[in-house]
């Protein structure tokens, strides 16, 4: 059995219904119980009567029931937003409020401090706490419906949403179905919190095959030995990851062919692919796969996909990040025609229509390009033997361990303190990659520090998740400045480094 995305229907029903679908972190799901828990939860969803483009949150970790409420939204055409534990109940909150979502589907066992109309949980009892008003706002249109809002780490201080329609996720699926070469015997190890679209990649590659799906929670992962074990058992063919995820494990002595020979495919993406990680890959496992896909959220999981060969590793210390999806065009925007760089640009459908009620941000980061809609993605970037490379970011997002994180956030965050006059946050990187964020803070008049240190730590523990929480804070009189009279993050981190030495 598998599913049709651009028929919004089952498929093959006589092939292998027993067949796990998914295996949650709590239980496994055969095809058959898949389809049956979708129709059922579709029909949830008419006698609710909720309309096209009003969204539900699916709340949870690894549970099984997770994918198949994505999948049951999808069938339906209702938009999803999908929320991990990792998310501090403040924050949950916040996207609750602002999207007005009166629909709860509960995946989890935790009873959330947050009132919603009606709450599902996985055993597909509802729970009617008040008669739902699903407001006259509906998002999306008739003939392409929003499929999901992903919300990602917003510089306002806020979390933003990127809104992702049903066209869009049907241009991925339509390049995946023909260029990622899987199939219906793949087992998919998905490990990417379902906050992140990494891991809404390894559900659609399963579910268009009639694969089987893995769910890893991140209690299996806090022992690395359980994990390899998990992998073992459902003889996983392909691992899904950011490369910081799969870095963790190069120095596990079962980490290797000869205990994983199952395991033929590495799909990395969500942040740069060293060459370093490629090449004790390779050694551990000789005839692996390895793949670079490049993309943000915006532009519906991945836009480019390469396959990082022997003679690719040789060649560039830089990794390629490859050529974009044929429904995709990627223009390197640069400011002077004499540089060899300049700002990825992704035209193509499966481009987002934008941040969810955030105008003045769709309109500067989107635009319309040829008839096609178009991103900024704020990567440096630049072809090569007809190959695209990408260098980095020209704004303050950084990835730290996988996770996209905006800066400014959490500086945002931190200067609700009414006692401080500014903050900044800076990652402290060593080879090119972000290993630890830290905050400088001016406070506005003498206080007790140990304190205030404190309440910012509490503050942010109770609003961030733990990601994008500062390593350190550290209490400064002023912001030094550059040439260009921008802050100095290197002298920051210079003074930060000093303090550290003593
Ligand atoms: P996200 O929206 O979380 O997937 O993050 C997207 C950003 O991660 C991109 O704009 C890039 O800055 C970075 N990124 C994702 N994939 C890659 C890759 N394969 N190589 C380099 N940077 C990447």
């Amino acid at each position: 059995m598998k599913y049709n995305f651009h028929k919004n229907s089952f498929e093959d029903h006589e092939l292998f219904p027993d067949k796990i679908a998914i295996a949650g972190s709590d239980n496994d799901i055969s095809w058959r119980e898949l389809e049956q828990q979708c129709t059922q939860l579709s029909n949830i969803f008419n006698t609710l009567q909720i309309p096209k483009g009003h969204p539900i949150i699916i709340y949870g970790h690894k549970e099984a029931f997770f994918p198949v409420a994505m999948l049951a939204c999808m069938h339906a055409d209702i938009p999803y937003i999908p929320i991990d534990k990792i998310y501090p109940i403040e924050r949950v909150k916040k996207i609750a409020e602002n999207t007005k979502a009166q629909i709860l589907i509960n995946c989890s066992k935790d009873t959330l401090a947050i009132e919603f109309a009606v709450t599902i949980n996985a055993s597909l009892e509802v729970m009617q706490n008040y008669a739902p008003d699903y407001q006259n706002k509906v998002y999306g249109n008739s003939s392409d419906p929003l499929r999901y809002i992903m919300f990602t780490s917003g510089s306002t201080g806020e979390p933003k949403g990127v809104l992702i329609s049903k066209s869009s996720l049907l241009t991925f699926v339509t390049w995946a179905q023909k260029d990622f070469n899987f199939s219906e015997q793949d087992v998919f190890m998905n490990q990417a919190p379902f906050t992140f679209d990494v891991s809404l990649c390894d559900i659609l590659n399963a579910f268009m095959r009639g694969s089987t799906l893995v769910l890893t929670s991140n209690e299996i992962l806090k022992n690395q030995d359980d994990f390899i074990q998990r992998i073992k058992k459902y003889q996983c063919s392909v691992w899904t990851s950011t490369p910081s995820f799969a870095y963790l494990f190069l120095r596990h002595a079962n980490f290797n062919a000869t205990h994983l020979p199952q395991l033929k495919t590495f799909l990395f993406m969500g942040e740069p692919l060293p060459n370093r990680t490629c090449v004790s890959l390779k050694q551990a496992f000789n005839q692996v796969v390895l793949l670079n896909a490049y993309g943000p959220t915006e532009a519906t999981i991945v836009t480019t996909l390469i396959e990082i060969t022997d003679e690719i590793i040789q060649k560039y210390p830089l990794l390629p990040i490859g050529k974009p999806m044929p429904a995709s065009q990627l223009l390197v925007h640069k400011i002077n025609e004499q540089e060899k760089e300049g700002e990825i640009i992704i035209v193509g459908n499966h481009v987002s229509d934008g941040y969810f009620k955030d105008e003045a941000l769709t309109s500067k980061k989107f635009y319309i390009h040829n008839n096609t809609k178009a991103f900024r993605t704020g990567d440096l970037g630049y072809y090569q033997d007809d190959l695209l490379f990408c260098l980095g970011r020209n704004d303050d997002q950084v990835k730290m361990n996988g996770f996209r994180i905006e800066l400014d956030e959490i500086s945002q965050v931190i200067l609700k303190n009414k006692k401080l006059a500014d903050a900044i946050c800076v990652g402290l990187s060593r080879n090119n990659e972000v290993k630890k964020i830290i905050a400088f803070i001016i406070i506005k008049q003498a206080c007790n520090t140990q304190e205030l240190i404190h309440e910012i730590k509490q503050h942010l523990q109770n609003n961030l998740p733990y990601y994008m929480i500062p390593g350190d804070i550290l209490i400064v009189d002023s912001f030094p400045v550059n040439v260009s009279h921008k802050v100095d993050k290197n002298k920051l981190i210079e003074q930060y480094l000093k303090v550290q030495l003593g």
